[in-house]
């Protein structure tokens, strides 16, 4: 039992947890997928911040350009180099500025004469309206950075790295491709890493190459592509809290779908299924519990009773899986097993003790069937089993229902069995139809024995209930006797009556049975129901 709820317990915990892993993968797949449609988002709404913040950036540089060319000093004087110094740094943006002729810097606002000889601009491209874009290198270069100048006229701008402040607040990592006057040749200024398709740069919208999202946005007006990018895992990692909330939603999901399959799963497996598959393979057992004489306190007989245990280990008890086998119409099946199980355990018992009887149930279902008593007839004859020593239990409610089952029982007995009506007391007690249908005896339900010594109704019914017994010639047996206060009660009539329950014995095991019979037999107690119960009960 505490094996099968374990199984039980763990076939769920592992369906539970499988799920949930599976849920908790789903979240973050489907977080993750959201993630990047945000971060798809997020890389157009940067790269478009920063078009518009280069477009007023290159027209503010070009204006100041233009107020350079157009001043009135003289040409790298003093006065002019004091002008230009107020021009430039009144901006952020730019870090140096000054005259430039012939590709050869005249005076700059930051750099000195032997400075100057080590600072160069290399022509990078030139825009058709007459800019020209420059790598500043040498004294003019910001270290490690790619380093931009612009010339229009006679002037020239060193830019600030990330223009300033402007896009010192830009977490994000671009790219800008200048796209003009170099038909064949992009080049890339402000480039973090190297990149592997320069389509990804020069065509708007967004790409994927590998692990890396790309949104671009060109402007012919500057005659530049701009492009803002960011890995997956980034993407991911930005919506942390987002991706866990999704894993952990997914997790619950998981968690219960985790539940409702092994419901499911449970389901599948139903009581019918696992009981038809444990008939056909055999996995029913036979229990047999010993009748006895109350007077003698011998044992003259025994009630199989069937046992199965399910799938998971749980002992089902015949109530629930008859009443299965006879609502889903394979009773039958069952009855066959008993009736070879019974053969193949008390066969030799039955042939060497005529005295000697077992009882078995059969329900309604068999009396209707009409394969049921050619296949007892046939089982009992290749056993080489007389009828007289199989007993025939029936409950009241199959004969009263029945008028099959009433031709069945009258054939039953001219074959030679012996008919009982078990739970005699339950259902439909009349005692005309007791008449009609002329049975060997009546089994008085334990629910009459049970009632012995007690208040109940059911005791002062008792004595009717044996008085129309003798009247009618009906062995009387009595079902649950626990007590020998409850077997003296039946002691001491005309007739003898026999008795059965846990006071001589608890349904057991066929060969723990048959040494039971055998030690009631060489004791052979002399009328003692204590004595009878004792040795049954000690297991001798
Ligand atoms: P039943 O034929 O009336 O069987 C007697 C039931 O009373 C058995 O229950 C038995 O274990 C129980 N019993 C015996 N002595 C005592 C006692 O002193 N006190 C109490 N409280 N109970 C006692 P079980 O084995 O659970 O069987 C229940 C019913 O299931 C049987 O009632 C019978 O109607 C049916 N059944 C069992 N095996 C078969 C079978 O192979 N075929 C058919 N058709 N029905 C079966
Ligand atoms: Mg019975
Ligand atoms: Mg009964």
């Amino acid at each position: 039992m505490k094996r099968a709820l374990n199984k039980r317990v763990l076939v769920t915990l592992v369906a539970t947890i499988l799920a949930t892993v599976c849920g908790v993968a789903g979240g973050y797949l489907l977080g993750g997928a959201l993630a990047l449609r945000q971060a798809k988002h997020r890389l157009q709404e940067d790269v478009e911040r920063l078009v518009a913040e280069q477009t007023a950036f290159l027209k503010e540089t070009r204006a100041t350009l233009e107020t350079m060319n157009a001043s009135t000093y003289p040409y790298c004087s003093e006065a002019e180099i004091g002008y230009f110094r107020k021009l430039v740094f009144q901006t952020d943006y730019l870090r140096d500025g000054g005259r430039i002729r012939a590709g050869k810097i005249d005076c700059s606002v930051t750099l000195d004469a032997a400075d100057l000889l080590h600072a160069q601009l290399q022509p990078a491209y030139s825009t058709p309206d007459g800019v020209q874009v420059f790598n500043a290198t040498g004294q003019l270069q910001v270290r490690d950075q790619i380093t931009l100048g612009v010339q229009f006229g006679d002037s020239y701008v060193v830019i600030n790295s990330g223009m300033g402040r402007r896009l010192d607040k830009t977490p994000l990592q671009f790219i800008v491709t200048m796209t003009a006057a170099l038909d064949h040749n992009p080049s890339r200024l402000m480039s973090i890493s190297p990149q592997p398709d320069d389509a990804i740069f020069t065509r708007n919208g967004l790409s994927r190459r590998r692990e890396t999202l790309y949104f671009t946005l060109c402007t012919p007006a500057s005659f530049s592509c701009t492009t803002t990018h960011m890995t997956t895992s980034e993407a991911m990692l930005a919506d942390r809290t987002e991706l866990r909330i999704f894993m952990a939603l997914g997790g619950l999901i998981g968690a219960l779908f985790g539940v409702v399959l092994s419901i499911f799963y449970r389901r599948n497996r139903s009581l019918e299924n696992q009981l038809l598959r444990a008939i056909r393979q055999d996995k029913l057992r036979m229990v047999y519990q010993p009748i006895v004489n109350l007077a003698s306190g011998e044992i003259v007989g025994a009630e199989a009773l069937a046992r199965w245990t399910d799938e998971e280990g749980f002992a089902v008890g015949p109530d629930v899986f008859i009443k299965i086998a006879e609502e889903r119409g394979f009773m039958g099946e069952i009855t066959r097993l008993v009736v070879r199980h019974v053969l193949r355990d008390f066969s030799e018992t039955l042939r060497a003790h005529p005295d000697f009887q077992v009882s078995i149930n059969v329900a309604a279902a068999d009396l209707g069937d009409p394969r049921f008593l050619p296949m007892l007839e046939q089982s009992l004859d290749q056993a080489g089993v007389l009828a007289a020593s199989v007993v025939i239990e029936i409950t009241e409610s199959s004969t009263a229902l029945h008028k099959v089952a009433l031709g069945a029982i009258r054939y039953l007995r001219r074959l030679g069995h012996q008919v009982h009506i078990d739970d005699f007391g339950t259902g439909y007690s009349n005692l005309s139809y007791l008449h009609d249908l002329s049975v060997d005896a009546i089994k008085i339900d334990r629910s009459f024995t049970q009632a012995i010594g007690t208040e109940a109704v059911t005791v002062t019914i008792l004595p009717q209930i044996l008085a129309m017994a003798e009247t009618l010639h009906l062995q009387v047996i009595v079902e649950g006797i626990e007590t020998s206060q409850q077997a003296a009660y039946f002691i001491g009539g005309a007739k003898s009556i026999l008795g059965q329950g846990w006071l001589f014995g608890h349904p057991v095991p066929p060969e723990e049975f048959l040494r039971l019979l055998a030690a009631s037999k060489q004791l052979r107690p002399q009328g003692s129901i204590e004595q009878a119960a004792i040795y049954l009960a000690d297991g001798i």
